[in-house]
């Protein structure tokens, strides 16, 4: 069942990381697609805007100038400064004097012009006339100010442009609501979609339209392209993005294939371990800091491969973890500690051993009919016994709080180990009734540095203290870490300073000459 669920689940893996990749890179091409084409409309429109504004910049210039120049209207010094301004107007194609609905004299003559019946006035005052009847092809528009009106092609924002034939341009006007140019069909309901910001982009009717507030705050340009560009665009970008992410994909594909397979042989090479009796314990003592007498031991796993090769638990009590294998191995650890220590333990009743514990152990009362079992096969007590449970071991705090609970009834104590390197070890020790914490070696090992965190061991101490808890300190190197703990009345420790992990037989005759020692 177990290895059903992985399979699903590596399958699950494999197949996410294959298709991820891939359709995050043509998600990105079709973010990137949009952006490009509506930055691509965008500078149409404003290339629409700049000419519209620049056109009606010349506008008032030449109607502001030539009302201003006190010349007499007609007169040859204001034919000629007429002619000049033409000239000199890059959009405009002619200035003339306005009399009647009509340019008595402009920068083309004195020959009277007709401005076309139709004229409207707009709100910053200008008359335009939209139809100048001129004969020529081009619809021209006039725009009168004052007594002036300059002409202009209708057309002209709309026609120099760099915009393919197929994207729409246009002149909004923003008061009248209503289309003033158009190159293409542009929907005047646009001006509705801007608002009062200064640029939209959305798209409608199949279409990615761009609408731009002119400076002039009267007037908008837009652009609008057919939204199959963006489509097209995005199938151009994605064409070199999906391939790489494809390969991303298979790659991440067979890292979740290899690492399954790798985990399941781990899983299987620990199986065929146990069937074999290749895995032994070794023992760690652990030292009383005021004496120096050696009080105990903590059991360490470790697996001699059939080539001769030495695993540290680092590398396979993880996956005995999530393969639910740990739970032989526990047992396993029992009975090899019964065997190496069963009888010595009987000999010595101050003497315990340590046998760490995985969350697996502690969601099951069996643990403790296991460990009592093996007490009585060797006349030991439960006073020869600790186990070590990291914050892991709580993560179920109801079914750890009954087998911590079932543990101390039967006698034997409880620490909470590697203390402080997990999220919540504070609110476990507030609702766990425990006997020991033993202090992680990455605190004691910021003992007398300055490391940020090497006020924190002071601190564990106090808690513990408050909470009545035995200390034992991990992985003391440094006589000067020892006598540190020492001076503030930690009671334990563990470390290499003492000793390493060895076999039973070298701790029980080293424990019987620290005793002489410290008599
Ligand atoms: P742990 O329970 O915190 O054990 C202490 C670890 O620190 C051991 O590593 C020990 O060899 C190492 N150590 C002790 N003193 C020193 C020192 O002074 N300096 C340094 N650098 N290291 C020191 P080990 O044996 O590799 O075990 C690693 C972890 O594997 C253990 O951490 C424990 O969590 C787990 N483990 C070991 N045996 C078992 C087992 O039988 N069952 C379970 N569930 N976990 C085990
Ligand atoms: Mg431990
Ligand atoms: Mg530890």
């Amino acid at each position: 069942m177990r290895s059903r669920i992985g399979l699903g689940l590596t399958v699950l893996a494999a197949t996410g990381a294959l298709l991820v990749p891939p359709w995050l890179a043509w998600r990105e091409a079709r973010r990137q697609a949009w952006e490009s084409e509506s930055a691509a409309a965008l500078a149409y429109a404003r290339d629409v805007m700049h000419r519209t504004d620049d056109t009606a910049r010349q506008i008032v210039r030449a109607t502001s100038r030539m009302n201003r120049s006190g010349l007499a209207p007609c007169s040859p010094a204001a034919l000629a400064l007429m002619r000049d301004i033409a000239l000199s107007s890059s959009y405009l194609q002619a200035v003339g004097y306005v009399r009647d609905g009509a340019l008595a004299c402009s920068s083309l003559g004195t020959m009277p012009l007709p401005l076309g019946g139709q004229s409207f006035r707009t709100a910053s005052g200008a008359v335009l006339y939209p139809h100048v009847p001129t004969g020529a092809s081009a619809s021209v528009l006039a725009a009168q100010l004052g007594d002036y009106a300059a002409l202009m092609h209708q057309e002209l924002p709309v026609d120099a442009t760099a915009a393919p034939a197929d994207v729409a341009l246009g002149v909004l006007h923003l008061e009248q609501h209503r289309t003033a140019i158009a190159r293409g069909a542009v929907d005047v309901a646009w001006i509705d979609r801007l608002g009062a910001r200064r640029a939209a982009t959305f798209v409608d009717g199949g279409r990615l339209v761009v609408v731009v507030r002119s400076k002039l705050d009267t007037i908008a340009a837009v652009a609008a392209m057919p939204a199959g560009q963006v489509e097209r665009r995005a199938r151009e970008i994605a064409a070199r993005l999906v391939p790489a992410g494809l390969l991303c994909g298979i790659a991440a594909c067979a890292a979740v294939v290899l690492f399954a397979r790798r985990r399941r042989s781990i899983e299987a090479a620990i199986g065929q371990a146990l069937r074999r009796n290749e895995f032994f314990v070794l023992y760690q003592p652990i030292v009383n800091l005021q004496t120096g007498e050696w009080v105990g031991a903590e059991a360490l796993l470790r697996w001699r491969r059939a080539d001769g090769e030495l695993v540290g638990p680092d590398a396979f009590i993880p996956v005995a973890e999530q393969t639910g294998l740990i739970v032989r191995l526990t047992e396993r650890v029992v009975r090899l500690v019964g065997e190496d220590a069963g009888r010595f333990l009987a000999e010595h009743p101050g003497f315990h051993i340590a046998i760490n514990l995985s969350a697996a152990d502690m969601h099951s009362p069996a643990i403790v009919d296991h460990l009592a079992g093996m007490l009585a096969r060797c006349g030991a007590r439960a006073s020869n016994l600790m186990v070590e449970i990291t914050e892991r071991g709580f993560l179920r705090l109801d079914a750890a709080q009954a087998t911590v609970a079932a543990l101390r009834k039967r006698g034997i104590a409880v620490a909470i180990d590697d203390f402080g390197t997990g999220y919540s070890s504070l609110s476990y020790l507030q609702r766990l009734d425990l006997d020991y914490l033993k202090i992680d070696r990455a605190f004691v090992e910021t003992i007398g540095t300055d490391a940020p965190t090497s006020g924190v061991v002071g601190m564990i101490i106090d808690m513990a203290r408050t909470m009545r808890l035995t200390m034992v300190a991990e992985g003391i190197e440094s006589p000067a870490q020892a006598a540190y703990l020492r001076e503030r009345g930690v009671e334990f420790a563990q470390g290499w300073l003492f000793g390493k992990p060895m076999p039973f037989a070298d701790i029980a005759a080293r424990m019987t000459e620290t005793r002489r020692e410290a008599a």
